[in-house]
């Protein structure tokens, strides 16, 4: 796809949400930091249902570890992995206090130190909590660079590297919220919804799904 065709797909994304947000709940960079590290393989709407009373009892790194893992798991265990994601956060809420001043640091690789924070975790915070253009690719990124031709790749770095490479700057730091909003709501999985697509127009995805299907 031409640089011109993915500018035209993704302004076509954001038109009706110039200033996309996270589904998930936070108030700082370390209450978004937990909720990602919760988010993998749960839907947003679960882990908000957890955070909320979670944060109520502790939303700072401190707090978290006199909590402990026990009284983090009390409150999440409606959503998978709720034991190992209980420890991750305990655990890394202890780094945090040790070695960054109870702060989530502004660095990649600081943060890809932390347990159960990898690439993918880290792009969303240093992209929604610091404001960087960094790609986070997950399952609906991924399925819409390969079906629409903006950035067919066979791992999600290749899928990543591809949108940072073809997507103009001024669009990338929002195109991480339009792009899984996008996935999340038009054009899903199983039945994207094509008839409906703002992108049709760009899309290179040869089986377009008709209203009637
Ligand atoms: S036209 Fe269909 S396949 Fe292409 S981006 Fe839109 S919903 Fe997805």
């Amino acid at each position: 796809m031409t640089r011109a065709a993915v500018r035209g797909f993704i302004e076509a994304i954001s038109g009706a949400n110039p200033e996309p947000e996270s589904e998930l709940e936070y108030t700082d960079p370390y209450t978004l930091l937990c909720a990602v590290v919760m988010s993998a393989q749960a839907t947003d709407v679960s882990v908000n249902k957890v955070t909320r009373k979670l944060y109520a009892e502790a939303a700072t790194p401190a707090a978290m570890v006199a909590l402990g893992v026990e009284g983090v798991a009390r409150h999440i265990r409606s959503i998978g992995l709720w034991q190992a994601k209980a420890r991750n956060v305990v655990e890394l809420s202890r780094i945090l206090v040790e070695k960054h001043n109870g702060e989530v640091p502004h660095d990649r690789a600081a943060l890809e130190a932390l347990p159960g924070v990898g690439r993918k975790t880290a792009s969303v915070v240093l992209n929604v909590a610091f404001g960087e253009s960094a790609m986070a690719v997950d399952t609906h990124i991924f399925r819409i660079g390969n079906r629409t031709g903006i950035a067919p790749g066979t791992t999600t770095r290749a899928v990543e590297d591809g949108l940072v490479k073809r997507i103009p700057p001024d669009l990338l730091r929002h195109s991480h919220n339009w792009l899984i909003l996008h996935g999340r709501y038009i054009c899903k999985a199983r039945k994207p919804e094509c008839w409906r697509c703002p992108a049709v127009a760009w899309c290179l995805c040869k089986e377009k799904t008709p209203a009637q299907e």
